[in-house]
């Protein structure tokens, strides 16, 4: 049976907030471009993000591109790429004013500007005790007000949705491995068509649902790090995924580092405002690995809170209701519902939770996804390109500091559909032909899946491999338990493939989204922990109670996945800027 070709300039895979700003950027320059969602555009996960998004634009504290950027190589425990951090720092201003132009409605100031509110791990003057006010905020819903002016500005300029839609697989030409767009399943009739374009984005977003607890919504599972690793392209730096300080204790729900920035504090169970003694300069609003390892190391020394000591307290009924209710409205709402506690009197019980991959599909500071071929560590891949959380640019290295995600989505959004403007403007008109076996993969997933007469339950096997990586890939990582995990995490993946689904009808089978889904967790979670096992380092993220000191002499690269084999490859750290001096490193405190 052949399948329908439908044929675009561009695919866009993922409507979330990188997406949408890829999308934008085609869309005006009168590209034919299709925009592939699992979910209606607007419930991405972006709509979730609250606290800001970074730029130095100066409004309430002095500020300078070039803080921001010593910021962000330090937060990155000086893995990050310095010319992308250059990059996105440079343009931060340019692409917050835009969204502004685009009628985005963040909060003001007296004077009518943008509102800025101080976040961790972000200073004046290089690392000064004095905190940068640089998140610009819409109340305690940024990424809301973000995705939301960004899907109407896509319907003004003619964008062409496929919502509920899933991409299951890349096709690559197999004479030079270019990339000619995806397999796709619409979930509606479950019928598999094949989208051709001359140029493929991957926007798909985070993954953290391969952890047990995490700040990430369902349908955050990996897909685009799932079908490049198949594809045989390697994941860059999986061993770095941050645990966000404030998940609501049981429940996982993020409470914004922007309570934080707001004047908020932490407190063990001795009523002790611990992060005094772990960073004495910026103390609650240290950057978020420390403020996670100061949290797990309480609780593990017996000064958690509660009646099994296993979470603390974050205290900020001092800012009083008119603050909490103007600037974290999201927050009171959230803390009320699934903590039990108004934050107007009590304080809301939490853990550090997993959030956000560091690490992803490689590419550089213009969206082309770069692999090593020959000589070359970078080679560009012809037609594939990837931005957000999906992707490594490098900019956050082995740890993010908060608000600069949603820039990064706007910046290297942006960059990427300029660069396919320019590639798709250079390749002649006609597409290339399809191999003959281009949508053979997807085609064996689904028949293996509709064939199985008799298998695990998908959601079983997709526990197990969830508790397995909060055990033994976690805050504090441990040489034994890694060992165990990468084990664990194969013997899983060889469940997964012998799962089985009841539900074999066609018409919106989410039995089938999810056990499709799994594959992709599969990859992630493997790419983490075989990468984790090997650094032997600690920096960032990564926490090893064997290595605890950063090692630079050995660990300044970045680890490269590939799923054939296991196989690892390391490639160097781009430690020169574009057009500044280098930031060496230094020994990172708060
Ligand atoms: C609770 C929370 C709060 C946050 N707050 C902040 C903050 O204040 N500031 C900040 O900078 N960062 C914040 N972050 C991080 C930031 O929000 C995310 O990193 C960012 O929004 C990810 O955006 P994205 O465009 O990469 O992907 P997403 O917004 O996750 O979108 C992914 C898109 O891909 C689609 N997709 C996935 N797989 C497929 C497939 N197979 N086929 C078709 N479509 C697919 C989805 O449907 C979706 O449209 C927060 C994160 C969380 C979880």
């Amino acid at each position: 049976m052949t399948l329908p070709v439908r044929r675009f300039d561009a695919i866009v895979v993922g409507a979330g907030g990188s997406g949408l700003r890829a999308s934008l950027e085609l869309s005006r320059a009168n590209l034919k471009v299709a925009v592939l969602s699992k979910v209606f555009p607007t419930r991405s996960h972006t709509v979730a993000a609250q606290g800001g998004i970074a730029a130095p634009l100066a409004n309430s504290t002095e500020d300078h591109w070039h803080w921001h950027m010593y910021d962000t190589v330090k937060g990155s425990d000086y893995l990050g790429d310095q010319d992308a951090i250059e990059y996105m720092c440079r343009r931060a201003n340019e692409v917050v004013v835009e969204l502004e132009h685009m009628r985005l409605p963040f909060d003001r100031l007296e004077n009518g500007k943008i509102y800025q509110r101080p976040f961790g791990g972000h200073t004046q003057d290089y690392g000064s005790p004095k905190m940068a006010m640089r998140a610009c905020a819409a109340a305690d819903r940024t990424g809301h007000a973000m995705l939301h002016t960004l899907y109407q500005q896509n319907l003004r300029a003619n964008t062409q949705f496929f919502v509920e839609w899933m991409a299951l697989d890349l096709i690559r030409d197999p004479q030079d491995g270019a990339v000619l767009g995806v397999t796709a399943l619409e979930m509606e009739t479950g019928e598999v068509s094949i989208l051709q374009a001359k140029a493929t984005l991957f926007a798909t977003g985070g993954a953290g649902r391969i952890y047990w607890a995490t700040t990430n919504a369902f349908i955050n599972t990996g897909d685009g790090l799932g079908m490049a690793a198949r594809a045989g392209i390697p994941l860059e730096d999986m061993e770095f995924w941050q645990f966000h300080p404030t998940g609501v204790a049981g429940a996982g729900v993020l409470i914004t580092e922007g309570v934080r920035g707001e004047g908020g504090y932490l407190l063990n169970k001795d009523g002790d405002r611990f992060m005094e003694r772990y960073a004495p300069n910026a103390r609650d609003l240290a950057s978020r690995d420390v403020v996670s390892r100061a949290m797990t190391t309480e609780i593990k020394e017996g000064r958690g809170c509660g009646e099994h000591g296993d979470h603390v307290l974050l205290k900020l009924d001092h800012l009083g209701p008119e603050v909490i209710n103007q600037r974290l409205p999201g927050i009171r709402e959230i803390a009320i519902k699934f903590a039990n506690a108004d934050p107007v009197r009590d304080p809301i019980p939490v853990v550090p939770t997993v959030h956000y991959q560091m690490g992803g599909i490689p590419t550089n500071y213009l969206g082309q996804v770069v692999v090593p071929e020959g000589a070359s560590k970078e080679a560009v891949l012809p037609g594939f390109y990837a931005s957000g959380e999906c992707a490594c640019v490098s900019v956050h290295g082995a740890n993010r500091l908060g608000t600069n995600s949603l820039l990064d989505l706007v910046v290297f959004g942006k960059a990427a559909g300029e660069q396919m403007v320019r590639d798709i403007a250079a390749l002649p008109r006609p597409h290339r032909n399809l191999p003959k076996d281009a949508a053979d993969a997807s085609r064996a997933r689904l028949a293996r899946l509709d064939g199985a007469t008799s298998g695990e339950r998908v959601d079983a096997v997709a526990n197990d491999l969830r508790r397995a990586m909060q055990a033994h890939c976690g805050v504090f990582r441990f040489p034994e338990e890694l060992v165990k995990g990468v084990e664990m995490v194969k013997a899983i993946a060889a469940r997964a493939a012998r799962t089985s689904i009841g539900d074999r009808s066609m018409v919106f089978n989410t039995a089938r989204i999810e056990a499709l889904e799994l594959d992709n967790l599969v990859e992630t979670a493997m790419a983490t922990v075989v990468s984790a096992e090997a650094r032997k380092e600690s920096r960032g993220a990564q926490a090893r109670a064997d290595f605890p000191e950063r090692d630079d002499a050995n660990w300044i690269k970045h680890t490269l996945w590939y799923r054939e084999g296991n196989r690892l490859e390391y490639k160097p750290v781009h430690l020169k800027a574009l057009s500044v001096e280098t930031f060496e490193p230094k020994v990172r405190s708060y």
